[in-house]
């Protein structure tokens, strides 16, 4: 059986930020492909440039930012071309996210329903908005429905507003969600909901996913491949299991024992020294300031993505042959 195709491609994605008068870069030479109906995880502290990489997908960037790649296409079309307008045809339809605060997606001054109305009428083969509206919310577990319609953003919990954001990103039918930590500031169980939601929906409208987070258990539930970013770059990718059970790099390693010891519940936490977001060397690993296994060569040679696996890279010189 052939593979499914290639929905976005990213080659060399860069990422800066203007900041008093200084470029200050954010991403560094990103690049991935997603195909259709996979899940990929993009997992890293913060700071790490995850959170960026998404945004500047959907050019979502404030003004003071400036990204360029070599490659960024979408369904093979070369998005980077576009005017702004074409691409807003694409995004919002084709393309949604999912943000860790759902608030920012509602206008503050419109029912739920008007929303819903709104994604349900742009796909353009519905009359009866009303009926499909309320069975997509009734799919996402909201048992009043007709109330949650009614309601402005403002008077629904966390948990149901990013509910009622599923339903809307449900009603759109996209082809590509990006969900940026969508379940941070809810509690272990509508967390397990709104995961669960998430990984159904994806697979009922056969949707790809670029999940962004810090967790590595959701990740590994969620996700088809890992890609672990460090200060603006991608310093470990691969099938999930790979990735989970023979991390190559030290601070994929770092991280998935900090979550282990964590699942535990450890007395004493395993934590990576030092902290994320230092100032990014001119030379060097970035990440050595913090690796136990640092070698002299680390600070002279940036090191490259390397295979360590099947279709497995790492960014790490001890893995150089
Ligand atoms: Fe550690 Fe060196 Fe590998 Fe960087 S290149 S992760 S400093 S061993």
């Amino acid at each position: 059986m052939s593979a499914p195709a290639i929905l976005l491609e990213v080659e060399d994605l860069h990422t800066s930020f203007g900041i008093k008068g200084r470029r200050t870069p954010a991403v560094r030479g990103v690049s991935f492909m997603i195909r259709e109906g996979e899940a990929l995880g993009l997992i890293g502290e913060s700071g790490s440039g995850k959170t960026v990489t998404g945004l500047s997908l959907l050019r979502l960037l404030p003004e003071h930012a400036h990204m360029d790649a070599t490659v960024l296409n979408y369904r093979g079309r070369d998005v980077l071309g576009m005017s702004d307008e074409a691409f807003r045809a694409i995004r919002g339809v084709d393309l949604a996210m999912i943000f860790q605060d759902p608030v920012g997606s509602f206008n503050p001054a419109k029912r739920i329903g008007w929303h819903l109305e709104q994604a349900i009428l742009r796909r353009g083969d519905t009359q009866d908005w009303h009926a499909e509206a309320e069975a997509i919310l009734a799919d996402v577990g909201i048992r009043a429905p007709e109330r949650v319609l009614g309601s402005y953003p403002h008077q629904l919990s966390g948990g149901m507003l990013q509910r009622a954001l599923l339903a809307m990103i449900i009603a759109l039918r996209p082809s590509l969600i990006i969900a940026d930590e969508p379940t941070t500031n809810l509690d272990n169980l509508v967390e397990r909901q709104i995961l669960e939601l998430i990984r159904t929906h994806q697979r009922k409208l056969g949707a790809s996913v670029l999940f962004i987070t810090h967790d590595l258990a959701i990740a590994g539930e969620i996700c088809d491949r890992i890609a672990v970013m460090y200060a603006g770059q991608i310093i470990e990718i691969g099938p999930t299991r790979e990735v989970l059970e023979r991390p190559k790099h030290p601070y994929a390693a770092g991280l998935l024992a900090t979550s282990a010891s964590l699942d535990r519940g450890d007395a004493e936490l395993h934590e990576l020294p030092g902290e994320p977001g230092g100032a990014i060397p001119v030379r060097g690993c970035a990440f050595a300031p913090r690796c136990a296994q640092a070698m002299a060569a680390c600070s002279e040679r940036s090191p490259p993505l390397v295979v360590v696996g099947p279709d497995h890279l790492a960014r790490c010189l001890l893995h150089e042959h």
